[in-house]
């Protein structure tokens, strides 16, 4: 029998950052890609948020590498294929800069793998395997398999995750969907979806879906399906769909928990900064109301460094999530992503600050020259605002107003508090 090991990666820097967190869902990527793998092979799976990578010999490893990620993943295929491993790699990065990518590993996987991936593996049992896989169009999400849960390590409570819908009809100029999703919006079969939440050992899981309310017709029938399998969720939206009473009703019946809205800025000219100008500020207090009206609790997003931020958005975006009683805020820097508007932008005005992808992570580092102030003020205010955001007293206050899952908020805000003091401990 053949042997595979198939790699989530996480650098170092990355996870001591995230580590605490206790909404850090399984990535979803490696276990259904193991879905298609066949019997000849002996799979492990490791994802380095919560395991080492046991570098020994494999017959084939295979890697999923988003940018911070890249260089730690070029190291790593290095490693293996000295130990006389196949190294192949995929992903967004490597979809996005397919020619560096090719430099590091055996065999590179451009576009989506839902064919190319089975493809492969059966060159490879015949070992006619090649260098190069690509699919230039968006394949079907029709009939995919079930992942590979029994393969994840561990049994955390945030080890479900699943995914009814692929992309988003939106271009916010800073992320880079369109580009590796060929800007199409697609979902699976309601009853597949369905077989594959039966299939989520956790009561709870999450839709690891890039923006699961975009079709709300689509997602309506989903909950619909959902109301008797009594199970907890969590998913990210955007906020204006959140307006759609009948959508939060069905969401609240099928054991809608809490979603992620991106609300990215309040500052309506930040917001035109990122072509998001479809999230309205002045809406954002009634929608929050409203979500809780239907018992779901909101996690915001929030990112700094616009070109229109000036040194107040982190003392003005306190005070205003505070105001509209989110019961959490999962805040970023903004990062250029290779192929997207920002970094073509930045590029051109020769403000990109790093060629260490690494850096490109929006948590620990701030790889581009930002408008209104250094880098380390971005950096230093992105942290402050997370700090008190984190504050006990924020804590509590945040809680008291919001009255919605109350143990779920303190389990969110404690861990999010334990990643930030962890952090900055260098424990
Ligand atoms: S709404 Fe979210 S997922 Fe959609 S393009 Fe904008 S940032 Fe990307």
């Amino acid at each position: 029998m053949l042997t595979l090991l198939m790699i989530t990666p996480e650098n170092k820097e990355i996870n001591r950052f995230r580590v605490k967190q206790y909404n850090n869902f399984t990535q979803l990527t490696m276990p259904y890609l193991a879905g298609f793998v066949p019997a000849e092979f002996k799979i492990t799976l490791i994802d380095e948020y919560s395991q080492a990578v046991p570098f020994e010999k494999f017959d084939l490893v295979a890697i999923t590498v988003n940018t911070p990620n890249a260089p730690h993943v070029y190291q790593m295929a290095h490693k293996f294929r000295k130990l006389g491993a196949w190294v192949v790699i995929g992903g967004p990065h490597v979809t996005l800069l397919p020619e560096e990518a090719s430099v590091y590993a055996d065999t590179i996987f451009v576009g989506e793998a839902e064919e190319t991936w089975p493809e492969f593996l059966r060159h490879f049992l015949d070992g006619k395997q090649e260098r190069l896989y690509r699919c230039d169009y968006p394949p079907d999400l029709i009939g995919l398999p079930i992942p590979r849960r029994d393969l994840i390590a561990g049994h955390r409570f945030t080890s479900g995750s699943v995914f009814a819908s692929r992309g988003c009809p939106y271009n916010c100029s800073y992320c880079c969907l369109k580009n590796i999703y060929h800007q199409q919006f697609r979902t699976r079969p309601v009853n597949e979806v369905i077989e594959d939440i039966k299939n989520i050992p956790n009561k709870h899981f999450v839709f690891w879906d890039d923006n699961f309310f975009a079709d709300a017709e689509y997602t309506k029938k989903l909950l619909c399906s959902m109301q008797s399998l009594n199970r907890k969720w969590a998913a990210q939206v955007n906020a204006h769909s959140c307006k759609d009473k009948e959508l939060l009703s069905l969401a609240q019946n099928s054991g809608c928990i809490y979603l992620f809205l991106g609300l990215e800025s309040f500052s309506a000219s930040s917001l035109k900064d990122a072509n998001k100008e479809f999230n309205q500020v002045e809406q954002y207090a009634d929608i929050v109301k409203l979500l809780h009206s239907f018992g779901i609790s909101v996690q915001a997003g929030i990112v700094f460094g616009f070109d229109s931020d000036t040194a107040d958005i982190f003392s003005h975006t306190l005070k205003h999530c505070e105001s509209i009683g989110v019961d959490g805020v999962t805040a970023s820097i903004l990062t250029p992503y290779p192929g997207t508007e920002l970094y073509i932008k930045y590029k051109k005005e020769g403000r990109l600050l790093s060629v260490d992808w690494s850096h490109f992570n929006g948590k620990t580092r701030v790889s581009f020259q930002p408008n209104h102030f250094t880098p380390q003020q971005l950096l230093d205010g992105y942290h402050q605002f997370r700090g008190s955001f984190y504050s006990w007293k924020n804590i509590i206050n945040r809680l008291s107003k919001s009255r919605v899952n109350i143990i779920y908020n303190l389990l969110i805000n404690i861990g999010y508090r334990q990643s930030f003091n962890k952090f900055f401990s260098g424990q």
